[in-house]
């Protein structure tokens, strides 16, 4: 069965654990697992932890690895949130020291409450808002200037 691995790395890039994506275009429920999966008992995490230890002032949550990945590869610094409702009041703390902090934010209810709540448990958090798809998608359409331009959208509104 196809498996992306997806290492979930210290700072010092040492493995705190792995999730695992399905890659099979199928119905994940009828096989027994999620489109996601992750190792028994392991707690929510932030993806790419080393991106906060490596960011100036600004730091970008996105919903997702890939999507963390996604912006990466803007030259960005970003953490995923591993699901919408996987946000945790300890994350806060390691991102409180960031003048601003982006969240990206599917664009569906479960992507606008990942918002709502890192807005309301950090005042430097602003929401950004996609409407085509989520950042990966918006990047394939788009590129980087899609992505980009909605940041700077973003900085405009209060
Ligand atoms: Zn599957």
């Amino acid at each position: 069965m196809g498996r992306l691995a997806i290492p979930y790395l210290a700072h010092d890039g040492h493995p705190l654990t792995i999730r695992f994506r399905c890659l099979e275009d199928h119905d994940h429920r009828a096989y027994w697992h999620g489109k996601y999966n992750t190792l028994k008992d392991d707690p929510p995490r932030l993806y790419g932890v080393e991106a906060i230890h490596a960011a100036g002032d600004e730091i970008h949550v996105t919903e997702g690895e890939l999507d963390a990945i996604t912006l990466r590869r803007l030259g960005l610094h970003a953490v995923g949130v591993p699901g919408a409702a996987l946000w945790q009041p300890r994350h806060r703390r390691m991102l409180a020291g960031f003048s601003r902090v982006w969240v990206w934010g599917d664009p569906d209810e479960a992507g606008a409450e990942l918002v709502t709540r890192v807005c309301k448990s950090l005042r430097t958090a602003r929401g950004v808002r996609l409407r085509d798809g989520d950042v990966t998608e918006t990047y394939k359409a788009g590129g980087a200037d899609a992505l980009l331009s909605l940041i700077d959208e973003a900085s405009k509104t209060k």
